[in-house]
Parts: structure tokens; C-alpha cells; sequence
């Protein structure tokens, strides 16, 4: 059964053009290699390969906030394309696929996320970030917390260092060909501590730049039950356009946000019952929450479409589309004038005190309603 409704799904990959922004990133899948889905990690892997393909919440969410901007005329409305668009929604893939497997090779994606669901307790920081980004310590990148004893001020804190990088990235205030090295000098000390800690940790990285990190093009396929050929990024942009890196940087700094809306990633106030998201009217963060104590059903269920997707903003607290489109906004603006007081410690304030405020710093990693 489950094994049909993937060889469905992928062969329906054709008929994405529909959208107004052509945001599938698939090729057509040439059916070479079926899937046979046996046991808990493989459906799950195929259950969330096929949830990115069918369901592009994450993309429309995106293009829903460039039009808000437009249609509000915030600052920077004008220098908004599509190509901006384009590269922006590559980099709210980007958390979910920081190799770039997925347009290319997504059964080398299925393969690698099943062997990481599999070897999750082996995961070291020598891991690669796709590896670490579900299933280890970079779990930040989907607003959850990395184990059950997180607390939430922890989980704050490594969201607002990745808000913070990723934000002067997107805003050109950090130069894209920066060494992770000299990092320093553009980070809040605090940040720059967790930054270290996450990418630069035993001396990895550290001659990476932003440039690097967003155009990673990465393959390793699978030769035999749990052996695969080595990691071979070879096929990398060395030269990617600044823009493009800039673009995807904020994409990945919005990624974090519209998981944070996650009912299933983050419990927010106001609570109320039922397993879905709501993005509309959403208040302060009670708990993070931590993956492992979840049931993956459930947890699935909250990442579809949200249930107040189609109905109106709120006129209180926090709408998903306008959080986005502010940010967006104040990137823009930054990007506009580089040498002017850029926008980051209001951005900040706004993060940390709304999108990411939580009601107690103390509180340990939950499981939601998705135990
Ligand atoms: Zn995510």
C-alpha cells in the first residue's frame, strides 16, 4: 500500500508547474529504483520525502509574504523579483536539505535521512548538517529543541544565534565570502559562542564562509545496507552570486519561524485542543518541543497546512504571513542602504521578545499534544 502511494507521488512530480512561482524543485522521477517500505524508519523517511513534495507549505507561505509586502507597500517592496522569490524559497529548503539533495536526488535524500533516523544515538558534530539538522544538535533549524532535556531559554538562544547569522548573511551585513573564523567580529559575543559551539566545534569549518555554506551541492549514494560512498560535494558553486546566497540566507531565517508556528514544533499561547497548527492571533512560546518524545503521525499531521490557513489575519498578536513579511521588509531595507544603522537589534527585539518570546526560560523540551 504505502509503497504504491510513493511511486504515485513521485510520478505526480510533473505536474507542479501549476504554481505561480514554479517552486518544485523535482525532476520527473525516471522509475528505476522503487521503494520498498518495510520497516518504521524507511516509512517515515518516505512518509516525510513525499509530505515535502505534495505538500509545498513552507514555499506558498514564502510567496504569501512577498505579496503581503507588495500589497502593503512595506519598504523595500520595490526590489522584490521572482528570482529574489526563487532563491528566497531555496533557502526555506535549505533546513530541510542543507546538501541540496533533493532536487537532483531525492532518493539519495530518502536514503540519508532513513540511515540518520536509524544511527540517530552515532550522530557527532563531525556529521554532516543534514545529518545533524533532523536528527542531532542542529535541530534549532525547525525552532525544536535537540533533546528532552533542553530547556527553552537554550533552545531560544541557539534560534536567535541562527536568526542573528542569518539575518546580517541576508542583509549583507556579514560579507558572504566571510571566513566562519572571523565570524566574530559580526556576531553578539553570545551568539558567536553558540555559533562556535554548533560549526566550528574541534576546529571544523573553520574556513567556510556563508557563500560556501548556502551553496552546498552534495551526493552520497547508497551501495549496501548501511554503507555508502563518501560525501562528494564536489558539485558546489564556488562562485554563486551574492544575492543568491544573501536570498537564501533569509529563506532559512524564515524557515525557522514558520516552524515556530508548528503546533507539533513549538507550544503556543493561546493553547486549545486538536493536533494542527494555527498561524493567526498566535501568542508566546510555552515549550519548545523535542522530536523524540514525539509520536511521528501526529507530529506529521501538525506540519500539513495549517487550519486557519484560508481564513483572515488576526487583528492581535502574531500572524505567521506579517512576522515573515516584516522580516523580509527589514532585510530589504538593510540591503538598500548597507551603510546606514542596519535593522538587526529591532529585528532582534522583535524576535526575542515576540516570535520567539517564551513565558518560562526554565521550561523543559515537551512533547505537545504529540506524545
Ligand atoms: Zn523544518
Amino acid at each position: 500500500m504505502m509503497r504504491i502511494k510513493i511511486l504515485v507521488l513521485i510520478g505526480m512530480l510533473g505536474a507542479f508547474q501549476v504554481y505561480a512561482f514554479d517552486i518544485n524543485p523535482f525532476k520527473k522521477y525516471d522509475g528505476s529504483h522503487e521503494l520498498v517500505l518495510n520497516d518504521e524508519a524507511t516509512e517515515k523517511s518516505a512518509a516525510i520525502l513525499a509530505s515535502l513534495i505534495i505538500h509545498p507549505v513552507h514555499e506558498e507561505l514564502t510567496v504569501r509574504s512577498f505579496h503581503l509586502i507588495k500589497e502593503r507597500k512595506m519598504p523595500g517592496h520595490r526590489v522584490i523579483t521572482d528570482k529574489m522569490i526563487d532563491k528566497t524559497i531555496r533557502g526555506v529548503r535549505w533546513n530541510d536539505d542543507p546538501l541540496n539533495l533533493l532536487p537532483d536526488n531525492p532518493l539519495v535524500w530518502f536514503d540519508n535521512f532513513k540511515n540518520a533516523s536509524e544511527n540517530s544515538d552515532r550522530i557527532t558534530s563531525h556529521y554532516d548538517l543534514f545529518y545533524r539538522s533532523h536528527h542531532h544538535d542542529l535541530q534549532f533549524l525547525h525552532a525544536m529543541a535537540s533533546s528532552d532535556e533542553e530547556k527553552a531559554g537554550d533552545t531560544q538562544k541557539a534560534v536567535m544565534m541562527w536568526a542573528e547569522f542569518s539575518y546580517k548573511v541576508a542583509s549583507q551585513f556579514i560579507p558572504v565570502h566571510t571566513r566562519f573564523s572571523a565570524m566574530q567580529q559580526f556576531l553578539s559575543p553570545e551568539s558567536f559562542r553558540i555559533f562556535k559551539k554548533y560549526f566550528m566545534n574541534e576546529g571544523l569549518r573553520k574556513n567556510w564562509t556563508p557563500a560556501y555554506l548556502f551553496s552546498l551541492k552534495c551526493v552520497r549514494q547508497k551501495i549496501g545496507q548501511n554503507l555508502f560512498t563518501p560525501l562528494d560535494c564536489s558539485e558546489t558553486d564556488w562562485l554563486p552570486a551574492k544575492e543568491d546566497i544573501q536570498n537564501i540566507a533569509l529563506g532559512s531565517l524564515l524557515h525557522v519561524v514558520q516552524d515556530s508556528f508548528s503546533d507539533s514544533h513549538v507550544s503556543r499561547n493561546p493553547e486549545y485542543e486538536g493536533e494542527y497548527s494555527l498561524i493567526h492571533g498566535r501568542a508566546a512560546i510555552n515549550t519548545f518541543n523535542a522530536y523524540t518524545k514525539q509520536s511521528f503521525n501526529l507530529h506529521r499531521g501538525a506540519d500539513g497546512y495549517p487550519k486557519d490557513y484560508e481564513s483572515a489575519l488576526s487583528e492581535h498578536d502574531l500572524n505567521l504571513e506579517e512576522v515573515c513579511a516584516q522580516i523580509i521588509s527589514n532585510v530589504l531595507s538593510d540591503r538598500d542602504n548597507p551603510r546606514k544603522k542596519h535593522h538587526w537589534n529591532k529585528t532582534a527585539s522583535y524576535l526575542k521578545n515576540g516570535v520567539f518570546g517564551i513565558t518560562n526560560p526554565n521550561a523543559l523540551a515537551g512533547a505537545g499534544k504529540y506524545e
